[in-house]
């Protein structure tokens, strides 16, 4: 099988060793192999990314805009190709995985544009005679290091407002789906990133993430991630007073009150819930739900679950994939045991299945009689399992919503004027849906949250500028 090699200074290069990216939907599959970097590899990238980031700083934005515009067209062009390999390699279903090939494309083209629209401001002085100008810079070489489960998406929209703001970048996929990274690098070279500009290091976050945080050439790191390597990430970027930036866990609340529409209540939090197998940071895992349609919505949501398809994420029809590996799905197990223990009710699934190819198939799990002091409520799981939390009204409903370490995002469904404007101001969260799924964002809008689900400026939209720039005011005498 050949390998996938990794980019540096324009180079494809063979890794120390390679590792197997392997099909969690059927084990026996092989997507690719995939070169593993050490140390040295790591610092030839960030050397080359050093040399390169002056001339992409100061190219024109015309440049930059023809790049990432290609780029965007490119992956749009490709969005069934690339939709499979990331279905296969990470176990979205397919159209799930189109969908997200079709943002990364989308990204691509809006930072392109925004390569077209950078300012600065000039303001009157205090002083007589005097000019001041603030313009945004390039930090200079960025590192990048994004998880599995959003294998196209995530990287799109780092790599992109990235390059389109003038820095040189030094990629570091997750190990557990590469494909879709060196898919990118491929098409990165191809559309013709000057040399040393992009670089592509795949490998374990403890080699070659690591060696990325402490680097003194890597200006800022931006991260997405557990809160746990999180607060490693943040800890030594601060030791080096490197600029960090980072998107972590969830335990999303997702608040149903009695004057809900029954049907859109349902619809919203079973794909709120499991889509995507549950492994979405905006994932609802606490559905918290007032007692006058409390049971008409369990019955709801258990009758929804039992009838979705769990299969082989390229198979035709199948709504929820495989869990992305076994170990996630054995901590998804566990949690089942846990919530037993804590004295909530399994209401649906929770048991391991098997189909036609040994996967790590589970079906979608639902709890009831679940309470906020829980850790099945206070734990992200991160897989296909919700908790209903039953509560009298809504000033318990916000105040449960609000009672977690996280605070991604926050979503209500009601039919009152009052309690959406209500929650939407009060919801203590980045990102807040009415009638609508707590996973789910468009992607020209800021994108991020508060409390322990994030740290440093917001990703996405024009607010990206925050991240990948420093400001510089500049004075002038005649
Ligand atoms: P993870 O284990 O924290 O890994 C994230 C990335 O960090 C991977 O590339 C990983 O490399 C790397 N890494 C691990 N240890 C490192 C170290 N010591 N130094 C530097 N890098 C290191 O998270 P995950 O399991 O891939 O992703 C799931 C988590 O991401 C969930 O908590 C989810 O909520 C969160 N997430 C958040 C958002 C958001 O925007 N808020 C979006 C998506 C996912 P390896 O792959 O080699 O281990």
């Amino acid at each position: 099988m050949t390998v996938h090699k990794n980019l540096v200074a324009g180079d494809w290069q063979d890794g120390a060793r390679a590792k197997e990216n392997i099909n969690p939907s059927d084990i026996s599959d092989i997507v690719g192999e995939y070169a593993q970097a050490d140390g040295a590899t790591v610092e030839a990238a960030i050397g080359a990314a050093k040399a390169a980031a002056p001339a992409w700083g100061a190219s024109t934005p015309q440049q930059r805009f023809d790049l990432l515009d290609a780029v965007g067209t490119e992956i749009l062009a490709r969005k069934e190709e690339l939709g499979q390999l990331l279905s296969r390699e990470e176990g979205k279903t397919l159209p799930e995985g189109i969908g997200e090939v079709m943002r990364a494309g989308a990204v691509f083209k809006f930072f392109a544009g925004e390569a077209l629209r950078i300012t600065g401001d000039k303001i009157a002085s205090v002083r007589p005679g005097v000019d001041v100008e603030v313009t945004r810079e390039a930090l200079g070489v960025v590192g990048i290091i994004t998880p599995w489960n959003f294998p196209i998406a995530i990287p799109a929209w780092k790599i992109a407002p990235a390059l389109a703001y003038g820095n040189a970048v030094v990629f570091k996929p997750a190990s557990l789906a590469p494909g879709c990274a060196w898919a990118i690098a491929d098409i990165l070279a191809k559309a013709g990133v000057p040399e040393g500009v992009f670089n592509l290091v795949m490998g374990s976050g403890g080699v070659v993430g690591s060696a990325l945080l402490d680097h003194s050439d890597v200006a800022g790191i931006s991260f997405t991630g557990s809160v746990e390597t999180g607060r490693q990430v943040a800890a030594r970027c601060a030791a080096r007073l490197a600029k960090v930036q980072l998107e972590m866990g969830g335990k999303n609340p997702f608040v149903v009150l009695d004057d809900a529409d029954l049907d859109t209540a349902v619809n919203c939090a079973v794909n709120g819930a499991f889509f995507s197998t549950g492994q979405r940071c905006t994932a609802s895992s606490r559905l918290i739900v007032t007692e006058g349609i409390h049971d008409r919505f369990v019955d709801g949501v258990v009758s929804s679950i039992q009838a979705l398809k769990v299969d082989d994420a390229l198979a035709q029809g199948t709504q929820i994939g495989p869990v992305v590996d076994e170990e996630q799905l054995v901590k998804n197990l566990e949690y089942l045991e846990v919530g037993k223990g804590e004295g909530a009710k399994l209401a649906w699934g929770g048991e391991r299945l098997n189909r036609d190819k040994t996967g790590f198939y589970m079906a979608p799990a639902l709890f009831t009689e679940a309470n906020n002091s829980m850790r099945i409520s206070r734990e992200e799981i991160f897989g296909p399992v919700a908790s209903v939390i039953r509560v009298k009204d809504y000033d318990e409903a916000l105040a449960v919503a609000n009672d977690t370490e996280f605070g991604l995002s926050s979503g209500i469904c009601t039919t009152s004027l009052k309690y959406a404007s209500h929650f939407k101001a009060n919801a203590e969260a980045g990102m807040v849906m009415v009638n609508l799924p707590t996973a789910g964002v468009d992607y020209h809008v800021p994108f991020g949250g508060r409390k322990g689900s994030s740290y440093g400026s917001r990703e996405q939209g024009r607010y990206a500028a925050e991240f990948y720039t420093t400001v510089k005011t500049a004075y002038t005498a005649p």
